[in-house]
């Protein structure tokens, strides 16, 4: 037997020593984290089992049963967790769309531990990768560079994208508690589900009528519950760089969507997220629905956070100017293919003088000026060296 024979079975086994430690501790990397990360993408079955267990889990449901509690709980986790993971993960850690204290920060991050997506940090800095390579080679999780499911699901199983590198986002690294929550990321879940166990277990024992059990909650408020979270999280890696529209046109192909909106409470407002992320809403005007948002906006007069960023008029107006144009051009396909619509060409060149003047009017007015302290420069563009060139401030790039 060759010496490279007889060491491969001694690595396999320190490979699956290592996702096993790590399922402990996330940041346990013996051979160094930068060499995981530049290694290819390929999925680390021993890593991913406590993955894979969450999903297979469901399947208790058949063992357990159901009942109207356990769908509700089920239904509302659902529902309170994604606010954490838009609100907290992504509005928050991410991108610092509005400040609160450190202890503050601290009740976020173990409210964004519950979602089982990991660790804020881990979250953070992938997501901030996100932005600064979207749709390229480098693109953890684009649908156009991977596929669907890889940007779906894929991704977050692949060994390379296990550790976080944390000075990507040192302004979250300086904190020790949460790099502590990070690094043990199983910890808050773990909590979480044998509490869902007790919660159940204690209505069994005090209100036998709701005809629920721990093991029901547990199985539809853990396992069911953050499975579909996870999914529906994970519709904006993959669908929201493929349906729906695009209002701005951003180096990307992030688009919006009114059903991604709907199933992650506004984040499927992505193309307008891709266009400015430093502010807190993702739906810019207010037909686009927003519940995350509205949530932040609600706890902003609680005090328990503050400073939450509008977004800049420039870019409102940029935006108007673009549906302008863009209604200008469907009415003139419509024209050409509808010869009905005769009297509408005509009202068209006069709209599209209107939209040109307009345009104009509005460049001429805002002056151009270097980017300023407040809105236009984000804690993301600060703390990871932004590589990609934006536009100039009166039209900042996101
Ligand atoms: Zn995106
Ligand atoms: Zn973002």
């Amino acid at each position: 037997m060759s010496a490279s024979a007889k060491t491969q079975p001694v690595s396999a086994l320190r490979r699956v020593a290592t996702a096993l430690s790590q399922w402990i501790d996330s940041d346990y990397c013996p051979d160094g984290a930068e060499k995981m990360r530049a290694e290819p993408d390929r999925v680390d079955w021993v890593r991913v089992m406590p993955f894979v267990f969450l999903h297979t889990g469901c399947l208790a449901a058949f063992w357990v049963g159901v009942s109207p509690v356990a769908i509700w709980t089920a239904v509302a986790l659902y529902f309170i967790r994604m606010f954490f993971v838009t609100g907290i993960h992504h509005r928050y850690f991410s991108h610092k769309t509005y400040s609160t204290s450190r202890f503050g920060q601290f009740i976020l991050a173990l409210c964004a531990g519950t979602t089982v997506q990991r660790g804020s940090l881990w979250w953070a800095y992938h997501h901030r990768h996100h932005h600064l390579h979207s749709d390229e080679a480098d693109d953890a999780h684009s649908p156009h560079v991977h596929g669907f499911w890889w940007s779906q699901i894929g991704w977050i199983t692949s060994r390379r994208n296990f550790p976080t590198d944390y000075t990507k986002i040192k302004d979250l690294a300086k904190f020790p508690e949460l790099v502590w929550l990070n690094r043990f990321d199983l910890v808050v879940p773990v909590a979480f589900a044998l509490s869902l166990f007790g919660a159940g277990w204690l209505l069994e024992l005090y209100a036998p009528s709701l005809g629920t059990t721990g093991g029901q909650l547990l199985v539809w408020g853990f396992f069911i519950s953050t499975t579909v979270l996870f999914h529906g999280t994970g519709c904006i890696n993959s669908m929201a760089h493929l349906m729906g529209k695009r209002r701005f046109k951003t180096d990307d192909d992030s688009r919006n969507s009114a059903i991604l909106a709907f199933i992650t409470l506004g984040e499927g407002w992505h193309n307008n997220h891709h266009r400015f992320q430093s502010c807190t809403r993702n739906g810019f005007y207010w037909w686009e629905i927003d519940p995350t948002y509205y949530g932040l906006k609600l706890l902003s007069y609680t005090g328990f956070i503050w400073g939450l960023k509008p977004v800049p008029q420039s870019v409102l107006d940029e935006g108007t100017r673009a549906e302008h144009a863009s209604s200008i051009a469907a009415a003139e396909r419509a024209a050409l293919v509808h010869p009905e619509f005769s009297s509408l060409k005509k009202v068209v060149p006069a709209a599209a003088a209107f939209a040109v003047a307009t345009a104009a009017a509005a460049q001429a007015t805002v002056p151009k000026k270097a980017d300023g302290p407040a809105i236009h420069r984000d804690m993301t563009e600060e703390t990871h060296n932004m590589t990609k060139t934006n536009p100039p401030p009166t039209a900042p790039g996101a």
